[in-house]
């Protein structure tokens, strides 16, 4: 069965996700004192009548890095361009996109910690100067031609604060990092995107569903879209209580909100019995990346107190050895 909980990027290739992707504050649940710090930088920056200064977004998958870059733009009243990382592979790449930039875009860069070292030494005179040194030839002959560029506002988002140069973070003006949603506000995001799919659903039931996504609302979303099938399929006009737990049940989304990779991940340190295994031990167990391991699993897990990260590996804590001998739960 396709994993309901996973969370991998399909963001470019998901229609239903733009259409519920809010486009104001209003819409926007949670992240407060982001939201907070942001409405009050982009009021000052409209009032000086100057592009906002360039923003950098910390945080895993899915918790509206890219949603917060478009409200930005919304209220700036400004366009976006919006690109990844590793779409830029040459430094003509990078050039192409900086020269058609007009005075306050904004140029969102997803996953920014994977530009190579020399299309990050393009950007640096770009973010500070507005300025882009392009150099012809090689060796003593070698020229740099400077260009001009429109003053425009960099939006980067990584789920890597640790893989990003430090001179590259220094040039951003502003560094946010995104936390994981409350249930309460996971619930709010469900119901609101339960209206605009024409399918209301009660507050009981957005609890059930905001209780098991990880605290992340793309995962919520598509557990919305899912549980929204069962009660298409009833003829039922309303998602309640019952037909979420019948499908989340059906979708095999565990009860206290672990995915399949979660509990095997769990599963591998409870084995180990308190003796910290390595990340590469680990990745090899569960036949994953490391970079997955770090950036989507474990964030989550550590938040919530379930796993530490020590100088000698991972270890399950306390918390998560009892959780598990209570709930007697057959991990597999
Ligand atoms: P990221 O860029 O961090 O991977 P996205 O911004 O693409 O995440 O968010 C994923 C989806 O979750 C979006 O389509 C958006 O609809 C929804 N979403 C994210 N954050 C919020 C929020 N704070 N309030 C409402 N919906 C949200």
């Amino acid at each position: 069965m396709e994993r309901v909980v996973e969370i991998e990027k399909l963001k470019f290739e998901s229609e239903y996700e733009n259409s519920l992707r809010p486009t104001s504050w209003g819409d926007y649940i949670g992240q407060e004192q982001i939201k907070k710090n942001l409405q009050v930088f982009i009021k000052a920056s409209k009032k000086r009548g100057e592009s906002l200064d360039h923003v950098l977004f910390f945080g895993p998958p899915g918790l509206g890095k890219t949603t917060l870059a478009y409200i930005i733009a919304n209220e700036m009243v400004a366009n976006i361009k919006i690109t990844a990382a590793p779409m830029i592979e040459k430094s003509g790449d990078l050039a192409a996109i900086l020269t058609n930039l007009e005075e306050g875009d904004i140029l969102f860069i997803d996953e920014i910690h994977r530009l190579s070292p020399a299309i990050e030494e393009i950007l640096y005179p770009a973010m500070e100067d507005f300025r882009l040194d392009i150099i012809i030839g090689s060796g003593p002959a070698a020229q740099t031609i400077k260009i001009d560029l429109p003053k425009f506002t960099l939006i980067g988002a990584t789920t890597r604060a640790g893989m990003i140069s430090s001179p590259l973070r220094d040039r951003f003006g502003m560094h946010f990092r995104l936390q994981f949603y409350s249930s309460q506000e996971l619930s709010k995001i469900i119901q609101k995107a339960a209206i605009k799919l024409e399918k209301p659903c009660d507050g009981d039931a957005a609890l059930e569903m905001a209780k098991r996504c990880r605290g992340t609302p793309r995962i919520a979303l598509r557990l919305l879209k899912r549980i929204r099938d069962y009660a298409d399929v009833e003829d039922e006009n309303m998602i309640n209580l019952f037909r979420a737990k019948y499908g989340l049940e059906e979708l095999g989304v565990d009860s206290m909100g672990f995915d399949e990779m979660d509990l095997r991940f769990i599963n591998i340190l409870l084995e180990s019995d308190g003796r910290p295994l390595g990340l590469s031990t680990i990745a090899a167990a569960l036949s994953e990346d490391e970079g997955t391991i770090e950036d989507v699993i474990e964030p989550y897990l550590i938040s919530k107190g379930y796993i530490e990260r020590t100088a000698r590996g991972r270890v399950a804590t306390p918390k998560c050895f009892e959780l598990f001998r209570k709930n007697q739960k057959a991990l597999f």
